[in-house]
């Protein structure tokens, strides 16, 4: 294409390959940039244009086809004819092109295409003279299949349907066996349910096939599974799509032609080597949708061992280009070699963390970058439990190992079934005959997913390695039968709906009920502080996770109260706890003793229990966590949790009082349970409030940490507790028991004859407090950012019952796209934490700095407290080595981002 000054000087809507370049996905979308830079590079790819995603941008704006598009496409066919040698519609060299979607970041199988574009009744008469009567067929049913469902609508099951229906009549086991004359009169049939359902036939203008083709892909930009896609991806919805426009290549042209995927390293285990499928006289869709079992690569080398090196080539030169691990689709036709697609490869959290490290040992790249190409969400699923190995147990069926992992669930044979079973609290495993992209919320919703078809390379396959959900693939002899809701397997083994089976996506195979599970060996390892593992995942993820603690600004603490979690915390590489909740040591029989100490005449004696019962507990804790500082912090008992519940207890006594049966002390109970209930628990007695009625519990509380610490350092170990005040709104607050604390504090070290000082801090986890951060600096050697708090009071939800009121109803309705509970709301409660953090800064340089809610072990949160820096996060103890992942793969991230600014 002749690239003319008006075109480029107004908006770009129209690119050319040689015209972009990878760094150009913004504009060109993904797979756009990667033919661009293939291109560019050499390698064989065949001739196209890209509509760019600014076009899209402009048609889903509502202003319809943005100005001059059409021209551009026109302008840009006329090139491509020129290049190809073959022209649009003319049965003698007739040019078919592909029309594919492609945004930005990839959102695999989530929009549309339409192949084959092009085609229409005189090319295919003419293709048929030619001798080509099978590929003109096979071609056009594709077109009116992909045209229906895609431009105009069509329920996309009508034409399986009669693709099933035609393979049965004819006895083909596959669509490849489907011969000329069968596949004429599928095209018929195809259109004759184009015509019922639509009342029009399929253009015979080609140009008006593409502009219609161009504009449903535009469209499918805001279809359900990609919003969906989007939403759980976290993937702004205003990006829009680019179109590529490139010319077909055929791999249904017989034996010598044929499509295939394939990956530089292998994307489940990561281990090195050429990785792939290939399905002879097949187009790349029947690879991807696993309608029918692929052949390995190696078997391409056998048959054809010039084309498998001139592959291997190409891949050996893409993977050195982008340095890192590629997934290229490529067809064959009639012997020819043509490369249609590249992108980094999706894979495992096992590959990643085994490619990076190993790319760094090739030398490839340097340790920093590998940190940045893996994050703690894929360490997350690498710490998930496996199977226990169990002697003698024998597989149901068998499979490809397309997922690693372990799960057991109800067999369930739908997403919809799937979705609706695990929002209702079961664990689903999903069967299917294949997966397509409508499963997505199935997929995402089930624990393991397993497929009677399809390849390693499969759709299911690809987004539940992505996912990091379990998934075995291609399982021998299964039958699935959605419809009569059971699955069989070959010696009549049948599985109905809702039976429990286990799957091992790491080696391939189903079991009956529920096995055993055990911890996964990165957790082992990791928690037995071993440097060194023969398993080359476990070893990278050790490598990766000692380069990170190098690196990292963020300390990473655990929110622990007993010493068996304070141990576990500390093998997982905590450096201290950051936050003990006291409330945690008075739960389960235990609760009784806050019951008492509300109720007026026992309060003396629940104090003492209280206090000896601290004892004990703080010298244990302080002793496991010798060296490392042990924040912690005073009561914060939601009365509700701890007191029993009125309504119960109001039935009890009216039974009681009808039988004549209630007696003094159930009556005690119940006037103490309605002095103190509460409408709004959440909001009500809690943290300092009690302390503030109560004030003795700080006594008990402060004098058993003392004496607790007095008589350890006494015996000579070094332990180094620190106290926080909870749920403070007001400087007032603060300083009275700041007060009282510190008076506790002198009491018992001077009739110790010692002196003692302990740090003192105060959550910041109310709005007030936040707000006011500068005067509570004053008091405080440190702020702990409670954001589970903080969150529910911002945003005024409660965070016991969000979730299963209306969380769900939001995140649908697009209003939310994450959970602010589990991800940290940036704008609302991000604002308020770094407005705290600064202004207490400034009121006391050198103020500590943590976060202990949640957030601060979810790894979509940890860049945002890096950023606003924070010194250190507190998290439950299994989190902990993701949280040190993370702080160090964001510290890079950041020092990147600092580097690149002051360019
Ligand atoms: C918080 O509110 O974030 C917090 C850590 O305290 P708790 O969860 O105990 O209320
Ligand atoms: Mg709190």
């Amino acid at each position: 294409m002749t690239t003319t000054p008006e075109r480029t000087a107004r908006r770009p809507l129209v690119l050319e390959l040689h015209e972009g370049d990878r760094t150009m996905a913004g504009l060109l979308g993904g797979k756009g940039a990667g033919l661009a830079e293939m291109s560019r590079l050499g390698l064989p790819v065949p001739p196209g244009f890209i509509v760019t995603t600014e076009a899209c941008r402009a048609w889903l704006s509502g202003g319809g086809e943005p100005d001059g598009l059409w021209e551009q496409i026109e302008a840009a066919m006329l090139d491509l004819e020129q290049r190809s040698g073959l022209r649009f519609g003319d049965p003698d060299a007739p040019l078919l092109v592909s029309v594919r979607s492609g945004a930005r970041f990839s959102m695999p199988g989530m929009m549309e295409t339409v192949l084959d574009v092009g085609m229409t009744d005189s090319v295919a008469a003419a293709l048929v003279d030619r001798g080509e009567d099978r590929f003109a067929w096979d071609s056009y049913r594709r077109l009116v299949q992909m045209y229906g469902r895609t431009v105009l609508g069509v329920d996309g099951t009508l034409f399986d349907e009669q693709l099933t229906r035609l393979r049965q009549e004819t006895g083909a086991a596959t669509d490849a066996e489907l011969d000329a004359a069968a596949l004429e009169r599928l095209t018929g049939v195809f259109r004759r349910i184009f015509q019922e359902r639509t009342g029009e036939d399929l253009p015979q203008d080609p140009r008006e096939q593409l502009r219609r083709a161009v504009v449903a892909v535009f469209a499918s930009w805001n279809g359900e599974r990609a919003r969906l896609y989007r939403a759980h991806e976290g993937i702004p919805d205003d990006l829009g799509t680019a179109v590529n426009v490139v010319q077909m290549v055929f791999g249904n042209r017989g034996d010598r032609s044929g499509s295939g995927v394939c990956f530089t390293r292998d994307p489940v285990s990561g281990a090195p080597g050429v990785f792939g499928d290939y399905l002879p006289n097949a187009q790349g869709e029947d690879v991807v949708s696993g309608s029918r079992s692929p052949m390995d690569l190696s078997e391409l080398g056998r048959r054809e061992p010039a084309l498998h090196e001139e592959l291997s080539v190409h891949l050996r030169t893409l993977e050195q280009h982008y340095r890192d691990l590629c997934d290229v689709e490529f067809t064959v036709e009639r012997g020819r070699l043509w490369i249609l697609q590249t992108r980094l490869g999706k894979r495992s959290p096992a590959a990643a963390f085994r490619i990076a490290v190993e790319l760094v040992d090739e030398g490839v790249i340097d340790l920093d970058e590998a940190l940045t190409r893996v994050d703690g969400t894929q360490l997350q699923t690498l710490l998930h439990p496996t199977f226990t190995t169990e002697e003698g147990l024998t597989p149901l069926a068998h499979g490809l190992a397309a997922s690693p992992g372990a799960a057991y669930g109800q067999l369930v044979f739908d997403s919809a079934t799937a979705m609706a079973w695990t929002a209702l609290g079961r664990q689903v495993v999903l069967a299917r005959p294949e997966t397509s992209p409508d499963d997505f919320g199935g997929l995402l919703a089930a624990r393991a997913v397993i497929t009677s078809r399809g390849g390693l390379t499969s759709h299911a396959a690809v987004v539940a390695r992505g996912l990091g959900r379990t998934c075995v693939t291609g399982v021998e002899g299964l039958l699935v039968d959605p419809v009569a809701r059971m699955a069989t397997l070959p010696g009549g083994v049948s599985l109905p709906e809702g039976i429990v089976v286990s799957v091992d996506g790491t080696r391939g195979e189903v079991y009956a009920g529920q096995r055993d599970i055990e911890p996964s060996p990165v957790s082992t390892a990791i928690s037995q502080g071993v440097s060194h593992s023969p398993d080359r995942t476990v070893r990278a993820v050790l490598t990766l996770l000692a380069h990170a603690d190098l690196r990292r600004q963020l300390g990473v603490m655990a929110n622990a109260e007993t010493p068996e979690e304070a141990r576990a915390a500390r093998c997982f590489g905590a450096e201290g706890i950051g936050l003990c909740r006291t409330e945690h040591m008075l739960l389960g029989a235990r609760r009784v003793l806050v019951e008492r100490l509300v109720t007026d005449d026992d309060r003396e004696g629940a104090l003492a229990e209280i206090e000896a019962l601290a004892l004990t507990e703080f010298t244990a804790l302080l002793e496991a966590m010798e060296g490392l500082p042990v924040v912690v912090r005073l009561l914060d008992p939601p009365m509700h949790e701890f007191l029993p519940d009125l309504v119960e207890l109001s039935v009890t006594a009216a039974l009681a009082d009808e039988r004549g049966t209630l007696d003094a002390a159930l009556e005690r109970r119940l006037s103490t349970t309605r002095r103190w209930h509460e409408s709004n628990p959440m909001l009500g007695l809690r943290g300092v409030r009690l302390l503030t009625v109560l004030p003795q519990v700080i006594d008990a509380q402060v004098r058993a940490l003392v004496e607790a610490t007095i008589t350890l350092r006494a015996a000579g170990h070094d332990v180094r507790p620190e106290l926080m005040v909870p749920l403070v709104a007001d400087v007032a607050e603060l300083t009275a028991a700041r007060e009282r604390m510190e008076g506790i504090v002198a009491d018992v070290a001077s009739a110790h004859d010692t002196s003692l000082h302990l740090p003192i801090g105060v959550m910041v986890e109310l709005p007030r407090a936040a707000l006011t951060a500068a005067a509570l600096a004053e008091h405080a050697d440190f702020f702990s950012f409670g954001t589970n708090d903080l969150t529910q009071t911002t945003w005024g939800m409660s965070r016991d019952d969000a979730e299963a009121n209306f969380l769900a109803a939001y995140r649908e309705a697009g209003i939310l796209a994450t959970d602010p509970f589990k991800t940290l709301d940036e704008a609302g409660v991000g604002a308020l934490v770094e407005l705290a953090a600064r202004d207490g800064r400034r009121a006391r340089p050198g103020l500590g700095l943590g976060a202990c809610g949640e957030h601060a072990g979810d790894p979509a949160s940890i860049g945002f407290f890096a950023r606003t820096g924070l010194d250190y996060l507190s998290c439950s103890p299994p989190r902990i080595p993701v949280v040190r992942l993370e702080a160090g793969r964001q510290a890079v991230l950041l020092a990147g981002a600092a580097t690149s600014d002051t360019r």
